[in-house]
């Protein structure tokens, strides 16, 4: 079971198709939560905080799922594949997004509006398919802009150094939870590696 797992979680239609279904599972709660919400306003809000959200658990589950030790070694060998090889198609099985969105708002709707519930989920998954795309596009793209590269170069450490800077789209919890690293000249040796970025003729 463990090897069939493996083989899906690895494999490139799985990967881009996972792609497209975290952004439909983001756009269709963000219309569900129009369709039920009460007060507009208070749903951006929830959608913003659902964002905000995310990247909690974006760090939680790549800090403390990935790299640390423990039985659920699917997750720990799945997650090493994508450092021995940065261009590998690691993904989520495609349909888990949309599943775990739909458990989370059946849980939060026990507490909680179903509007305002489709509006926290809907913002965790468009954090999710950001995150998706930046991490793509991390490993693929160069781009000029300051943030940009520091991103980039925050997530390649990363690669070198597996027990810091586990955030993708925000340094922030790294920061909270003490795992940030400042990277040197030195550290960023070797980094091109980690990029299959298309040579100018
Ligand atoms: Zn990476
Ligand atoms: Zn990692």
């Amino acid at each position: 079971m463990k090897d069939l797992i493996l083989k899906v979680t690895a494999s490139k239609w799985n990967y881009y198709l996972s792609l497209i279904t975290d952004g439909l599972t983001a756009l269709v709660f963000l219309v569900l939560s129009i369709i039920y919400s009460k007060d507009v306003w208070a749903s951006i809000a929830l959608f913003v905080l659902g964002v905000i959200i995310f990247t909690f658990i974006e760090y939680a589950v790549h800090a403390w799922l990935f790299h640390e030790n423990h039985p659920l070694k699917v997750f720990i060998e799945g997650h090493a594949h994508h450092h021995q090889n940065p261009f590998s198609y690691d993904a989520m099985p495609f349909f888990m997004s949309a599943l775990i969105a739909s458990i989370f708002v059946w849980l939060f709707h026990f507490i909680m509006p179903l509007g305002d519930a489709f509006a926290i989920v809907g913002g965790m998954a468009l954090g999710y398919f950001n995150y998706g795309i930046m991490h793509h596009i991390m490993h693929r793209r160069e781009f000029s802009s300051k943030y940009w590269r520091y991103m980039q170069e925050f997530h390649f450490v990363h690669h070198k150094k597996p027990k810091m800077n586990h955030g993708i789209t925000t340094d922030i919890w790294d920061r909270v939870f003490g795992t940030y690293y400042q990277w040197n000249e030195e550290d960023l040796k070797g980094i091109e590696k980690l990029k299959r970025v298309k040579k100018k003729a």
